[in-house]
């Protein structure tokens, strides 16, 4: 019998991941996103289209929030199935779901389906019943439901895109399904790039989020260089640098980069702001640096001075007190402190914001990452216009693969067919053509939600 792949969320965009495998009988969901920018029920994948089929296990990759943010609402459907993911992503988990559910309380309008909105208590009693795995650890799956007598596994491997990241190899007897993940085989200021199986696969699911890119265009220390002296200037003419950053992953390689900078004397000793979850994120960080597949284990992030960016009740501090702002919220989404902070930092010709990660096109921060000193824009759809004061420059500091990083897994593992998800569709169509050129005869697949895809084995 085939296996079954059914895409449930994030085909053709970086929204709400979740895809569905059906191994004769024993149903594995691998991730369980939310959309970032909708909300309420059209913020989760289409479960509607599993309701009779069996969920014996959740296999979460990593704890950002278009990949575990559902998780508390799969849980309420099906209550039976066991969750799977890395130790680091375990205890990552309970705060990035607690947080979510005061951000679900601010957007949820929707009280039909109360039912499915989840509270503190029912985190707590989610993630201790948790399956953390060490990387490269083999795990057998079974159920009632599972009628084939091939044995079927699990192995999570350090996927390098932010602290307890996993990509995840099915094997179905001889039969290897490998899924990346958020991917990063390329390394990070912090984290070592990702480890990839030594054998080859029969099928890829692979990320696509910046598969329109070549890599020849992009050299770490020359993006450094660009960023450090973006920030002297900045800071030297008496202004505020603010850097939108996701929480979770963006703020911790940021933070370790601007002190490695000021301890090099590379940048003046001037005050950093961080805050909200990523602060206690940084001490898993910390708490895991020995176990961790990162450059240098010795360097505590919590040891760097810092200032709670929630304490500061007056903006005008910013004038006063200059300094480098690591702002939560890395695509200016609405609610977020980089979204509190942007008007403020608009204003003024002296600021600066610095886009530092991955924009979605449909976001603020897209629109913000796209004006330059004098244009106007607009926050929000029905939000005021607003004059560009402050500059604003783009810098890459990737945690996706560059198309280049991708071929050369998939050269490595030779699957006979490769799916594409979590991508733009523009971003899948360009990577899509490309693999098409120079792996002929490989079956290439671009995810559809709700459209299955079956693989014989
Ligand atoms: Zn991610
Ligand atoms: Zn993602």
């Amino acid at each position: 019998m085939p296996v079954t792949f059914l895409p449930l969320g994030g085909a053709g965009e970086v929204g709400a991941n979740c895809n569905y495998f059906n191994f004769e009988g024993l149903g594995i969901i691998v991730d369980a996103g939310m959309h970032p920018r909708k909300e309420g029920l059209d913020a989760l994948p289409l479960l509607g289209l599993i309701e009779n089929d069996p969920v014996d296990f959740i296999i979460i990759t990593h704890a950002h929030h278009d990949h575990i943010g559902s998780l508390p609402v799969l849980i309420k459907k099906f209550p039976h199935a066991r969750v799977i993911c890395s130790e680091a992503t375990r205890e990552i988990a309970g705060i990035v779901l607690h947080n979510s559910v005061e951000i679900l309380k601010w957007s949820s309008h929707d009280e039909t389906n109360r039912d499915l909105i989840y509270g503190h208590d029912d985190i707590d009693r989610l993630t201790a019943f948790f399956i953390d795995l060490h990387y490269e650890q083999e795990f057998e799956l079974d159920s009632l439901s599972y009628h084939s007598t091939r044995r079927l596994t699990v192995t999570l491997y350090d996927a390098g895109h932010i602290l307890g990241s996993a990509s995840v190899l099915l094997q179905f007897g001889d039969f290897r399904l490998f899924v990346t993940g958020d991917i990063k085989p390329d390394d990070q200021i912090i984290l070592k790039g990702a480890v990839i199986p030594d054998k080859p696969v029969d099928i890829i699911i692979s990320e696509s989020t910046y598969g329109d890119y070549d890599k020849d265009f992009f050299s770490l220390p020359h993006e450094i260089e660009r960023f450090t002296t973006s920030l002297n200037s900045v800071i030297s003419g008496g202004g505020s640098a603010m850097v939108p950053v996701f929480s979770l992953g963006k703020t911790q390689e940021m933070l370790m980069l601007v002190n490695k900078l000021m301890e090099k004397g590379k940048l003046p000793e001037v005050p950093v702001y961080t805050g909200g979850i990523s602060r206690k994120i940084n001490r898993i960080y910390d708490n895991f640096r020995y176990k961790t597949n990162r450059k240098e284990k010795n360097i505590e992030l919590m040891s760097f001075p810092q200032t709670d960016i929630y304490e500061v009740t007056d903006f005008s501090d910013f004038e006063r007190n200059n300094g480098i702002v690591l702002a939560p919220g890395g695509m200016v989404e609405k609610g977020t402190m980089s979204f509190r902070l942007t008007p403020y930092w608009l204003k003024n010709e002296k600021f600066a914001i610095f886009f530092a990660g991955y924009i979605d096109p449909d976001s603020s921060g897209f629109v913000v990452a796209n004006a330059s000193q004098g244009d106007k824009l607009k926050l929000t759809r029905n939000g005021m216009m607003r004059e560009v004061k402050c500059r604003i420059e783009r810098f890459k500091f990737p945690s996706h693969p560059f198309r280049g990083e991708l071929f050369n897994i998939y050269e490595s593992l030779k699957p006979s067919a490769i799916v594409l998800v979590h991508g733009s569709q523009e971003a899948v169509d360009n990577l899509g053509s490309k693999i098409l050129n120079r792996f002929p005869g490989i079956k290439l697949y671009a995810a559809a939600a709700g459209k299955a895809i079956f693989f014989n084995t």
